[in-house]
Order: structure tokens, then sequence, then C-alpha cells
């Protein structure tokens, strides 16, 4: 069935964005050797802010890179609350970002909004979803909607909106950030362990220096622990993946 659903999709993003039907890269077999689900995966983690993707799945992110898989941050905005930024200004945040990813083994994007000011409306709906459609993701990460920043809010509800307009055609997980002052209300029902690649995960989040990393690493460490309680290992990100989303993909 999600072979199905696959070629089912590439015909749409072809016919869509004109880009060539069963692009991927993978071997002769179409298949990644170790992979989730066999093959070669192309994985966009949507973040509210830069740092968002990097709390939240910085573990899972690393352990996708590890395994060959196409890794995206696609970040809401720049960071910038001066918005659309200057011809020539600097951006401090895009260069956090860009040095996280490198951690990671992912490649940052960035969506057009700007920082505290997310815009949820038909344009912009429209907007998100051509971003997205152009990334031919065969999963999409997201923040749980019951969230205290109305830019994780805003992205979530985008993104959701892009996965409904692509008839369900890619994975659809949410995770958690900042739990109890951003993420509430969160019951997992997907794990992954984050042990072994955990050290990157802490780099990248330190590489956005200017976001007070001590503070907010130190509460995201804590749930990385309660979720390894929850799942059985040392330390795990957590997701809800959505019901009617496709299963078996997550590293
Ligand atoms: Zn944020």
């Amino acid at each position: 069935m999600a072979r199905t659903n696959l070629f089912s999709r590439r015909q749409w993003l072809a016919g869509a964005a004109g880009i060539p039907a069963l692009g991927l890269r993978q071997n002769a077999a179409g298949q990644v050797p170790g992979g989730p689900a066999g093959r070669k995966l192309r994985v966009v983690i949507t973040g509210g802010h830069p740092g968002d993707p990097e709390y939240g799945c910085g573990g899972t992110a690393a352990r996708y890179a590890d395994l060959g898989h196409d890794v995206v941050l696609l970040y809401l905005n720049r960071g910038e609350k001066a918005c659309p930024t200057p011809e020539g200004a600097s951006l401090p945040r895009v260069a956090e970002a860009t040095k996280a990813c490198a951690i990671l083994g992912a490649r940052p994007v960035f969506a057009a909004q700007c920082d505290g000011h997310a815009v949820v409306d038909g344009s912009h709906y429209d907007e998100f979803r051509a971003l997205l459609r152009n990334l031919n993701p065969d999963v999409v990460f997201t923040h749980w909607p019951v969230d205290g920043h109305a830019d994780h809010r805003a992205i979530s509800l985008l993104a959701y909106d892009a996965w409904l307009k692509a008839k369900k055609s890619f994975g659809f997980y949410y995770y958690e950030v900042s739990d109890g002052e951003d993420t509430l209300m969160f019951t997992p029902n997907e794990y992954v362990d984050i042990g072994a690649v955990e050290a990157r995960k802490r780099a990248a989040c330190y590489a956005h220096a200017s976001q007070a990393p001590d503070r907010f690493y130190a509460l995201q460490s804590q749930v990385a622990r309660f979720r390894g309680v929850e799942s059985g290992h040392a330390q795990a990100e957590a997701f809800i993946r959505h019901a009617q989303s496709a299963g078996n993909l997550l590293p």
C-alpha cells in the first residue's frame, strides 16, 4: 500500500512541479540498504524558528542522515523580527542554522515569514504548499499544534494543510519542543533512540548560541530522558504519527 501511494505521489508531483517522476536517488533496486522502509527518503523537518527542528528532532535528523537519507530543516523564518530583511543585512540566526545543519548532516531551507508575526491565510497556505512540494518529501515533521508560540502553531497548520492537499501521500509526524513552555498535551505513539547521536544533537542546538542553549537544552534533555524511560532507551525523541499517515518511516 505504501509503495502504491509513493508512485501516485510522484506522479502528482511530476505533474504539479515539473519534477521527473521517480527522481529519488536510489540504487538500481530502488532501495537504500538499512534505511527505514528500505529506500532512500527525503525527510523534511519543519520548525517555527531556527533551532526548533534541532531541539525537537535533532537526534532523529542525525540518524536519518547517517543512514544516507536526504534531510532538510525547513524554518518558517530567519529569526529576524525586522522583516523583510534589508538587502545586505547580516543574518546571525541563518549562520547558526547553517552550522547546526552541517553538524547533523542536513541542509537548511527558509520560508519567507517573519519571527513572531507568522501569517496563516490563503496565500500563505499556497506559498508553503508550493515550497514543500518542491522539496518532494517522503516524510514531514512539524510542531504539535497545542503550543504556546504562535509561530509554532502557524507552521503546524501550514504543514498539515500541505499534507492534506497532497492527499496524505507522504508520512506525517508531530514533534515536541520546550514542553511546558511551548508544547503541551503531547502523548507520543512512536519513539527514536537518540543515545548514539545525542552529542551531535547537543552540538547542533548549541550552534544556536544566541538562543540561550544552556536553558533550553537542559529542558529538552529532561524530555529526552523521560521519553527514553517510556521507550526503553537512555534518551529518545518522541512523535505522534498521524493516524492516517504511512508508517515505518522512522530511523
Ligand atoms: Zn520556536
